[in-house]
């Protein structure tokens, strides 16, 4: 997808601080963290978000998410984390490629939504 950060970090055109790497996701460190481990987990596939899945990333969308438990396990995040999806203008979404933010290591309140 043309112009789409997140896509041309995932093509290596743009550089990002790499966690994790493979055939279908990228996972990244957030460049303005909110918590202490503050990983972007993307696919490499443009999807614009939450709400432009189809059955077809029903696997993709799974495996995400066990990339995300590996990436919290091997962050040491044994007290646990969050695993938020932003959609839309609504839900706060600023980059329009789907993403989940994976944070971890805040000992301080998170906010309720
Ligand atoms: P959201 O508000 O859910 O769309 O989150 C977008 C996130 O992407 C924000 O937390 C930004 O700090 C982060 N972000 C934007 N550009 C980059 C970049 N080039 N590398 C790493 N993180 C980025
Ligand atoms: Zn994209």
């Amino acid at each position: 997808m043309e112009n789409c950060i997140f896509c041309k970090i995932a093509s290596g055109e743009i550089p990002a601080n790499k966690v994790f790497e493979d055939d279908k996701v990228i996972a990244f460190n957030d460049l303005n963290p909110q918590a202490p481990v503050h990983i972007l987990i993307i696919p490499k596939k443009h999807i614009a978000s939450l709400a432009d899945i189809t059955e077809q990333d029903t696997e993709l969308l799974g495996h995400i998410q066990q990339v995300a438990s590996m990436l919290a396990k091997k962050m040491n995040l044994v007290d646990g984390y969050r695993l938020v999806n932003n959609c839309g203008i609504d839900g706060g979404q600023t980059v329009l490629h789907l993403h989940y933010h994976l944070m971890g290591g805040r000992t301080f309140a998170w906010p309720a939504g």
